[in-house]
Order: structure tokens, then sequence, then C-alpha cells
């Protein structure tokens, strides 16, 4: 279960109380604070707080001394200007911080992503709860043939069970060792001192839930959506970065459709692939053989313009 009753009656309480204040809001944003968005089998996202909105943005960028918004049309012209040119400073004066609870797995590859503010869970300090990601049936596939980092067609039959049964019994069993170590009852009920935690918890596998908080600004938030809500990135990080890409919509509205324009949807030629297209529109038949590029670019080039 991703949140229990008593964290749930926290979120309602903290959701009833309301205070005053002269900053920035954003209304669809308001909606979203706090709730715990169910993410995987056993995470969520959940935005614990936020700095500025879409007309924050366009205050920043005029320098200005009042709410600097001229009008929502212009507002949303400028925020379009400004990522059409790369012109990224005034979407890092939003900012938004989440409580993440995800695999230790899809963990490694969130902390990658090095310009944002972590503080994880503390399995020196805490006991890890017996929580694991383990697939949905559709999602066990075979490894891919033609990308090596990538996954094929879903695993069917006696093999896909043989799967599911070895990612249950095996975190199961992990966990049980855990709980034996770090336990003050021996195996049979005599009195043991009991391992660390911060040594128990090497035993345990990658499929383990750990929480953190996350702090980033917009504009590397959509660097990190860019990469992780791509259709190439694994699914288990996708549907965090899908999630999260719902909120932003709702917090900056404008800037999340420039974002989706030109950065989710859009895509980046090289002056190859530029020449190539304009070749075409002379009517030009071109290949991959003359257009200069490699097999690899030409399937991209192409898979960009279907
Ligand atoms: C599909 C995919 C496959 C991947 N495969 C692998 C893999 O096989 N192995 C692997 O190790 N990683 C892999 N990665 C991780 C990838 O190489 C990056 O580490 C990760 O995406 C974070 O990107 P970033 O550094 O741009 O982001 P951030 O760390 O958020 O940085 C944002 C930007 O800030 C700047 N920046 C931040 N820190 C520095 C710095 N110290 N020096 C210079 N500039 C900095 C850069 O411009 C950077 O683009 C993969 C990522 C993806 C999306």
């Amino acid at each position: 279960m991703p949140i229990s009753p008593d964290q749930q009656a926290e979120i309602d309480a903290l959701r009833s109380t309301s205070k005053p204040t002269l900053r920035a809001v954003s209304e669809g944003m308001e909606a979203h604070l706090y709730t715990a968005h169910e993410v995987l089998d056993h995470g969520f996202v959940r935005v614990i707080d936020y700095m500025g909105n879409d007309e924050a943005i366009c205050q920043a960028a005029r320098v200005s001394y009042g709410k600097g918004t001229k009008s929502v049309q212009n507002d949303e012209g400028l925020i379009r200007y400004l990522m059409r040119h790369w012109h990224s400073t005034p979407f890092e004066m939003c900012e938004i911080k989440l409580h993440v609870k995800l695999p230790v797995f899809v963990a490694r590859q969130w902390i990658r992503h090095r310009t944002a503010n972590v503080n994880e869970y503390s399995a020196r300090y805490s006991i890890l709860d017996r929580e694991f990601y383990i697939p949905e049936a559709s999602h066990i596939n075979a490894q891919s043939v033609v990308n090596n980092q990538g996954r094929g067609g879903v695993l069917e039959g006696a093999e896909a069970a043989r799967v599911l049964e070895i990612l249950k019994s095996d975190s199961n069993r992990a966990y049980d060792h855990y709980e034996s170590m770090i336990g003050t009852e021996g195996p049979d009920g005599e009195p043991q001192d009991g391992l660390a935690r911060e040594l128990a918890r090497m035993n345990l596998p990658a499929n383990i839930y750990t929480q953190w908080y996350w702090k980033v600004d917009l504009h590397n938030l959509f660097h990190f959506l860019r990469l992780r809500a791509d259709p190439h990135a694994q699914y288990e990080i996708r549907v965090y970065a899908d999630a999260i890409c719902k909120v932003v919509a709702d917090w900056v509205p404008a800037a999340y459709g420039a974002f989706e324009d030109y950065r989710l949807g859009g895509a980046t030629l090289s002056a190859k692939a530029l020449d190539c297209v304009r070749r075409m529109l002379k009517g030009e038949d071109v290949t991959q053989e003359n257009s200069g590029m490699s097999k690899g670019e030409w399937r991209e080039f192409e898979g960009a313009l279907k």
C-alpha cells in the first residue's frame, strides 16, 4: 500500500488548514499540494512545497517591480520565446519540492540528476518496510534484440510465471533474513545482539522501496522530464516522470505547454539532417546512402519525421 491510513490522515489534516500569503500561488498546484499520486505498486509522488507560477517566470524575465504581467497572451508568448531561445534562467525562479517513494533501482537512475537537492530516508537509522516492486505481468519483458538498453516483447506462460515467482520469493527471503539479522531474538528464541541496520540492509534487493524529498528548479526539472518522460526511458522511471508532468501542467500551464511543444514533442536536427529536409522539400530522393548520415542517425531522423 503506497500510503497507510495514518499517513493519509496526516495529509488530510495538512490539506484541511490554510494560511493567507502574499506570495505568488498557482491554483492548479494548490489542488495537488500534499496529495499522493500513486505510481507502480507501492510508490508515489506528492508535492510538499513549491515556489512561483507562470507569472513569476515572466516577472523574472522582465525584472519587474510588480506582478510583471501585461496580459495572459503576452505572458504565454514571452514564455514560449524564452523556451524557444533557451533563455533558461527565468524558469529557474520556480521551484518544486517533492516527496517520492520509489524502488532503489529507479532511485539509482534518478539520483544521476545532480542539480536537485535530495534527502533520503535513512536505512541506517530506520527499519525498511517489507515493500518490493513486483512488476505487473504486462511489464515483464524479454531482452530487446534491437536495443541493448531496452526490452522487447512481454514474457508469457510458464516463463513469465517463473520470473514472477522468483522475484517475489527472493524479495521475501531477503527480507526475512534482514529481519532475523537485526532482531534481538535468535532463530531458537535465544537473545542476540542484532546486526546494525546499516549493515543488514546490504542484503536487500534493488527492488525494495526507498523514499526521499527531492527539490529542484523548473529548468532542471524540465531537463529531467525531457529525459525520463521520453519513450526510450525505462518504464519504471517513466511512470514517475509522467506523474510529475501532470502536476507541472497544472502548476505552470504556459511553461509546460511550451516545454511540451519545443522539448517533449519537438526534435533537434543536426546540420546534415536539416540539409536532408531541404533536399526533400526540393523533391530530391534522399536515402541513408546519399544523406551523409550513419544508419543509426538515419533511423532516428526517419523516426523524428514519422
Ligand atoms: C536513456 C538513458 C540512458 C542512460 N544510460 C546510462 C548508462 O548506461 N550509464 C550511466 O552511467 N548513465 C546513464 N544515463 C545517465 C546519463 O548519462 C546522465 O547522467 C543523466 O541522464 C543525468 O543527466 P544530466 O547530467 O544532463 O543531468 P543533471 O545532473 O541534472 O545536470 C543537468 C545539466 O547540468 C549540467 N551539469 C550538472 N553537473 C555538471 C557537472 N558536474 N559538470 C558539468 N555540467 C554539469 C549539465 O549541463 C547537465 O546536462 C542514461 C540516461 C538516459 C536518459
